[in-house]
């Protein structure tokens, strides 16, 4: 009941919330629009993400090649100091309930992947949140944007390979070295039977997203000790 009434609510919010580009903050709500969040223009000048390679690169400056578990990185658009307002749409998507933002940027996500050559997953898994974040939450963001690029690149979707198995405090006024011992030993498998469905496969991580790659490794890590094959991440933003 409670998730039913927090679903009413998200929607509510969604459909009753005033039609302003989250981006540039002007109103929009009569014009046609590739998206229904931002204005064409803001659409039009997205800060899209430097190449897989140059991400990658970035990577390996946080986490060293021998503790990386990570074999593609790639985001859609990114969000740094000049460019805060894109982050405002990550806000909406994991704070206030706009869901649509993950299901209408992951299609975009997953064209992106497409122009990557990052396609022919065995499964596309969100990262997963505590079960106590997500009664709290009433959703996953992560969910919302693996399962329309999952749709967008042709590949099954999961949300029961591995667990979420401690409950962690924000990551985001924490260093480096923080984060690390922090999210260490986070996940597992989801249940007796997920080994026998990684072992083998080449798997896709979504997140919202792509700071130091920590939380996004250690996903990697996991589904790498139960026998996958390989696990790419990809995000919407990267900061
Ligand atoms: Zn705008």
């Amino acid at each position: 009941m409670i998730s039913f009434v927090k679903f009413i609510g998200i929607s509510f919010r969604e459909v009753f919330a005033p039609k302003n580009c989250v981006i540039c903050e002007e109103y929009f709500g009569d014009r046609e629009s590739y998206s229904k969040y931002i204005c064409n223009k803001c659409f039009d000048s997205m800060p899209y993400s430097p190449s897989k390679e140059i991400i990658y690169n970035q990577l390996l400056m946080a986490i060293n090649l021998e503790d990386l578990f990570i074999s593609n990185a790639t985001s859609l658009f990114s969000a740094d100091v000049m460019k805060k307002n894109w982050i405002e749409l990550i806000h909406l998507l994991k704070y206030n309930g706009f869901t649509n933002i993950g299901t209408e940027f992951g299609i975009l996500l997953g064209k992106r992947l497409i122009k990557e050559d990052l396609t022919g997953y065995d499964f596309v898994i969100p990262v997963p949140i505590h079960h106590t974040k997500k009664r709290e939450r009433g959703y996953n963001q992560s969910d919302f944007i693996a399962l329309s690029v999952s749709k967008t690149i042709n590949c099954t979707y999961s949300n029961k390979l591995i667990k979420r198995m401690k409950y962690t405090s924000s990551q985001t006024l924490l260093d480096s070295n923080e984060r690390r011992k922090n999210i260490s030993k986070v996940f597992g498998p989801y249940n007796k039977n997920a080994h026998k469905l990684v072992d083998g496969k080449d798997i896709l991580i979504i997140d919202d997203v792509l700071t130091t790659g920590s939380t996004l490794n250690e996903c990697a890590s996991t589904l790498v000790k139960m026998g996958a094959n390989s696990v790419d991440v990809a995000t919407l933003a990267h900061a």
